[in-house]
Formats: structure tokens, sequence, C-alpha cells
């Protein structure tokens, strides 16, 4: 076994970068080559057709019949050109990632041969098998029946000669059995109240967009040291691993040069991305060693989010190329930085202007007041919410347990306009004077040209304030970030259209406007305020404080899930129109289910690497140290031998110690998975892992990395921490 530890590392170290194809023309040349966009739509469909789909996609229509069969040839004629010979409606089931099911494009023609087709009826639905996708019961209380069905605002695309087609999958009955579905009707949502909202301020606004910046963090791991580590294979985090005695602390990664290797497959994954109309734009070295960050320009949230979905597949293929492996997992390894998926969140008008940008006039401050004090009361009374949101098996690794930052969700908002909002909420602020064609002069002497300053930065925080967004850090870095926009923007609508109705409300009673908006913006902040919080997230004190506050403080990531359910998220969700109690009660099954299911397999792979590999070596090591306890015996007498001998002798009761406890802390974990197993609830069931086994697995793993620090380094069956974690 050692044999394939030592092979791995020779692998690994004797490893050149690989050569990168660059290509030969300029970046706008091959820009998106591999997209379906409009520039195609173009030169590919007739001219009605191209109007007519520009039209439904721009005001959200439905397509006819006779114009999605006219897109589909047209669509089809430019795929075949591209060497596409297979299609796949590409869908987003609750499992995470990304589902597809390819179909060739041929059909028979009738005279013993074939030719490619495709039709109007195959882009825009299909019904793959929804039975082998989680669905929490759904088929059960609703239709047995699932379709996809083709979501027009994401261009089509093609990787490995394929046309994969975005759709959304729902049940035959509407109820969604994905992430896509509730997203757009997110959207839908936030663009309808956010827009009542922002016309107080500007007739001429028709629509609100949400918009997505996604930094996407991934470790790298050389595929010959990944395929030595079967719990990395199988669960793509370590499960066990003594710290390496260098990691982090000398924070030189960070800045550090990027690795030869790692450059060349970075710049192969940009370009792949180019192609496909990923707008990759920033790469970096994190935190922890082997760790790495890309980050693209950020785009309409719906297009931004298939466009992660995308990257984190082609990040995948590109790496193979490379001979690395990407682990998205939150947590791969202990001790050092987990990884996340910062998203860049922010609302945006038609007519150009971003809502949580200040402005230069009092007007343009007060709209950006007005829309600020509706995301804190959202997130405030909804931060439990926001935080299931975000919750799974892997992410729970890095919130709240063993790395910061903690498992409760806060605002910061820095120092600025947290001034600002002191003022306001002390009525400081009062006059606002309507001035000619609607122009407002906010009587705000203080803020009169708000300047947000956005190095003003506080890294500890899960949902920060940075300038003209805001930056939803808690996100994990595996991820599909529709889970949190999901929440975050269903919050937010429903707050919107509550701010909305109070605000005409008192319109309608002759109020002048100015005031109005301004009482009521007060209002949000005088009653959202405890979510903000400007110091270290990462402090004990914190937890206590924001307890203190009743800010939501539940670490059991299946405790957490309850939070769908609560009556205030239920009718905030049907408010939203994206999930009744029924739907919700059934993803949350999902979740459960999830939950257990990871941890399932993480402690089977742990027992069996604790019984099978780790106790065979550390004895092996145990039969080296009583061979020599006994040679020394017979060529010494008393005192001198136990001189000699004593130490080796203390070895192997240690390690005897610790075998001991690893065979019965792993026959306890296999008792637990077995009683959580028979629960009669998903919920339970999730519970009693979260609870019995977990902190059993965590047991182990302490054993385990205390016999590798004892057990000769020519035994240990796998790469170390050390091997694993530092590309040359
Ligand atoms: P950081 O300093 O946090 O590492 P960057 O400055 O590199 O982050 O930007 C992070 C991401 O934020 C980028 O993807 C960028 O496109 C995105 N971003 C910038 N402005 C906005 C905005 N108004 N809305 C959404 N995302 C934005
Ligand atoms: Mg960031």
């Amino acid at each position: 076994m050692s044999d394939l530890r030592f092979k791995s590392v020779e692998e690994a170290t004797s490893r050149k970068a690989v050569k990168v194809e660059i290509p030969k023309e300029r970046v706008d040349k091959y820009y998106a080559e591999k997209v379906f966009n409009r520039q195609k739509m173009f030169e590919y469909l007739p001219r009605t057709t191209y109007e007519a789909l520009v039209d439904a996609i721009d005001n959200k229509k439905p397509l006819s019949r006779e114009v999605a069969d006219s897109v589909a040839d047209g669509m089809k004629r430019w795929a075949v050109e591209q060497g596409a010979r297979h299609y796949t409606h590409w869908f987003q089931p609750m499992t995470g990632g990304t589902a597809e099911k390819h179909d060739a494009f041929i059909e028979h023609d009738g005279k013993g041969g074939v030719v490619e087709t495709f039709s109007g009826k195959l882009l825009v639905q299909q019904e793959p098998d929804a039975s082998s996708f989680p669905n929490g019961g759904i088929r059960n209380t609703f239709e047995a029946r699932g379709y996809s069905a083709w979501d027009i605002s994401s261009p089509a695309f093609i990787v490995d000669n394929t046309l994969c087609i975005p759709t959304i999958f729902i049940s035959y009955t509407g109820e969604s059995l994905d992430y896509k579905t509730p997203l757009l009707r997110a959207l839908n949502a936030v663009d309808k109240s956010a827009t009542r909202v922002a016309r107080f301020f500007d007739d001429d606004v028709k629509h609100v967009l949400c918009y997505l910046g996604w930094e996407q963090e991934y470790f790298l791991v050389d595929e010959a040291l990944y395929a030595a580590r079967p719990d990395l294979v199988l669960t793509g985090r370590t499960l066990m691993g003594h710290e390496s005695a260098k990691n982090q602390q000398l924070e030189d990664h960070y800045f550090g040069a990027i690795p030869s290797r790692v450059e060349a497959f970075m710049l192969d994954l940009e370009i792949e991305c180019h192609r496909l109309g990923i707008p990759a734009k920033t790469r970096h070295n994190e935190v922890a060693p082997n760790q790495f960050e890309l980050a693209p320009i950020f785009e309409e949230a719906n297009l931004a989010n298939d466009h992660n979905l995308l990257l984190m597949s082609v990040m995948n293929e590109v790496a193979r190329r490379h001979n690395f492996r990407v682990l998205l997992h939150e947590k791969p390894f202990a001790g050092i930085n987990g990884s996340g998926k910062h998203n860049n969140w922010s609302l945006g008008t038609d007519t150009g202007k971003l809502l949580f940008s200040p402005g230069k006039t009092p007007k343009e401050n007060l709209e950006f007041i007005v829309f600020v004090s509706n995301v804190m009361a959202a997130v405030h009374k909804h931060n439990a919410l926001l935080k299931a949101s975000i919750m799974t098996a892997t992410n729970a690794h890095r919130l709240g347990a063993n790395e910061a930052p903690p498992a409760i969700i806060s605002m910061f908002l820095g120092k600025q306009l947290s001034e600002v909002l002191d003022r306001i909420e002390k009525n400081e602020v009062d006059s606002i004077i309507m001035e000619g064609k609607g122009e407002m002069r906010l009587d705000l002497t203080q803020i009169p040209e708000l300047m947000i300053d956005n190095t003003d930065r506080n890294r500890t925080s899960p949902f920060a304030f940075t300038g003209n967004r805001f930056e939803y850090r808690a996100v994990g870095s595996s991820a599909n970030c529709a889970s949190a926009l999901i929440a975050l923007n269903a919050a937010v609508a429903v707050e919107l259209n509550e701010f909305a109705d109070r605000v005409e409300a008192r319109l309608a009673k002759g109020e002048p406007i100015d005031k109005v908006l301004l009482d009521e913006a007060r209002e949000n902040i005088i009653k959202a305020r405890a979510i903000q919080f400007d110091g270290n997230g990462y402090s004990d004190e914190w937890k206590v404080e924001a307890k203190r506050r009743g800010l939501d403080v539940e670490s059991s990531a299946p405790l957490m899930f309850d939070s769908y359910l609560w009556p205030s998220s239920v009718e905030m969700f049907e408010k939203a129109g994206l999930f009744n109690k029924k739907e919700l009660e059934a993803r949350n099954e999902v979740k459960w289910e999830m939950y257990s299911k990871k941890l399932q397999i993480e402690s089977r792979v742990l027992g069996d690497l604790a019984i099978n590999h780790i106790i065979p070596a550390a004895i092996t090591y145990q039969r080296l140290l009583l061979d020599n306890v006994y040679k020394v015996k017979e060529l010494f007498d008393g005192d001198t031998a136990k001189k000699i001998g004593g130490q080796d002798m203390a070895s192997i009761e240690k390690i005897a110690g610790h075998l001991n406890e690893i065979k019965f802390l792993v026959e306890k974990m296999i008792k637990e998975r077995h009683i959580a197993n028979r629960k009669p609830s998903e919920r339970e069931k999730a519970i009693a892992y979260h609870d019995n086994v977990a902190p059993l697995m965590e047991e182990i793993r302490h054993h385990i990395d205390s016999v590798e620090l004892m057990v000769d380094n020519e035994i240990w069956p796998l790469p170390k921490y050390r091997e694993l974690l530092f590309i040359r």
C-alpha cells in the first residue's frame, strides 16, 4: 500500500506543466463561439423567427409552435456545423450539479437511412424519467411524470459535441423539481416589486434585474495523489490526515506566485470559459496551500448561475487534462481554510442604475437608503432561512464547525453607511423637499453625496455591503448558488412589496412622498438594526451577542432546515409565488435525505479506511517495534534492556491504545448508523446522523491522526497532507 503512496508522490512531483494551445485569434474572435447567442440567432434564423424569439426573451412571452420549430431548425444547423451530433436538456436537479440525457439528432428517413433533425417540440419540452431524481415525495403527492422545458433566457451552448439546452425541470402539475424554476420565479418576484419601488423615484423604470457575480474557490490536487486517497475519490474530502508542519501559517500562498502547472491549467480553463461565453476575469491564489479562485464579470443572475454550474463541470474536465483533480468540496482538508463561493448580489434598473449604489444627488441617496433598508429588513426577518439556504452536509464543515465564520447570519454595513443609518434612525434627517419636476432635495447636509468607501471591508461577515452590492459569503463552493438566491430574492421581493403597499397607502392619504419614503425606510432600519454587526464575526462574544439579539444561532444543519417550514417562511414563499407548503416539505425531505446520505458514505469510507488500511499499517509497525524489543532483551541484561527498549515499549502501548479506541469507535459508529437508518422520517434520520454519527467520525479521525505521527513514514499507506498540499 505504501508503495502506491510513494509512487503517487513521485509521479506528482515529477510532472511538468502541460502545454496549452493558445488560440491565434484575439479573445473577442472566439468569445462565446460555442454559444447560440443573439448574433448566431440572427445569422441562423429567418428574420421573423429571430424577431419573435428576441421579443419572447425580452418580454417574457411564450413561443408559438411554429417559431419554436423554426428556432430548433436554425439551432440544429448551427450546432451540426460546430460538430455537434447530440442534444440534451440540461437541468439542475435538487441533488446539486447538473443533469443531462443525450439524444442524437438522427431520425429514420423512411428509406433505411437516417436524417439529422430537431423539432421545436424536442427543443421546448422533454420527459426525463423524474423518478430517478430525488423529489422528496412530490411524485407521490402530485403527479408521477415530470418534464423539462427550455429556459429561453439562457442561451444554448455546445460542450463535447453536444448541444446543451438550459431547461427547467417540473412535475406535470407544475411543482418545481429543480433549482432553476424557483430561481426564475424569485427573479420575477423581485423584478415586479423592486420596479414598484424604483418607480417612486423614476417613472421610466420598467424592470429591475438581479445581478450575480460569484467567486469560485477550489483546491487542486495531483491526480496520482488523489487516486491514492479513497476518501478524496469517494467523498471529495480527506477524512483523516494530520496537519502538515507547514500549512497556511506563513500566509505566503495568497500572494505567492502561481505554480507553472497551475498557471497552465488556469489559462486553459479561461480559454474554455471564454469559448463558452463565461466572462472569466480574475484568477488568483487563495489563502490555503493549493487553493485558488476564479471570478467572472457579473451577469444577470440566472445566466450567471448557469455559467457557474457550467464552469464547475468544465473545471473538472480541464483539470484532468492537466493531471489534476479539482476539489470543490467546502472543506477538503482539516486545519486550513475551506472553500466558499461569495455571491456578489445586486439589483439594477433597466435604465442602468444600480440600486445599492449611493448616488450624487439627495434623491439618489434616498433611493439607495430605501433599497438598503428593505434588504436589511428582509435579511433580518429571514436570517434563519437564509442560513438554511446555504447549508448542506459539506458546507456544515465551514460554517459553525471547526472553522469560522459562525453559523449566524449578520450584515456588515461599514462605518460610513452605519453613521448615515444612525442619523436617520435618530431622526436627525427629516426634511426632504420636493423641488420642481420630481427632483428631491434631501436635507441631509451630512450626506449630500454618499461616497461609500469599499475598501472598508470586513472579511468575517457572512453578508457584507461592499460599495454597490452585497456580498453573500456564506455560500458553499460546491453549491448551486440558486438556493441562496431563491431565498434572498424572494424575501427581498416580499419586503419591497410590503414597503410599496405602505407607501402607496400613505400617498393615497395625501402625505408628501419624500416624507413617506424616508419614514418607511426609518421604520425598516429601526426594526432590522439587530442584523447589523460590523465587529469580528469569528469571536466567541459574537455568538453570545447574536443570541441576545434574537438572531438564529442554530448550528445543527438538519435543524436549520426546519426554518423552511416555519409559518413566516411558508407565508413569505407563498406571497412571492414560489412554493406552497407541500413543495417546501418535499424539498426539505430531499435536503435531509442528502444530508444523511453524504454522512453515511463518509462514515462507511472512514470505517473501511480505519479497519483495512490504518490498523494493519500500525500493526506492521508495532511488529517492528516488538521485534526490536525482543532482540534487545536477548542481547542485553535487565536494566540496560529496559533503557534501550523502554521507548519502544511505550510506543507499542500508546499505539495499541489508539488502535483499541479506533476499533471500539468504528463498531459504535456502525451501530449508530444502523439506529439512524431505522428512524421513521428523513428529518429524524438526518438529526441522528448529525448528533450521533458525525461526532464519532471526528473522534476516530483524531486517533488516526495521532497514530499517523507515530508510525514509520515508510509504512503509512495514504499520501500525507504535506504531500497532497504543495504543488510544485
Ligand atoms: P473581491 O475583492 O471580493 O475578491 P472582486 O472585486 O474581484 O471581489 O469582485 C468580485 C465579484 O463581484 C466579481 O465577479 C464582480 O464582477 C462582482 N461584482 C462587481 N460589482 C457587482 C455588482 N454590482 N453586482 C454583482 N456583482 C458585482
Ligand atoms: Mg469577494
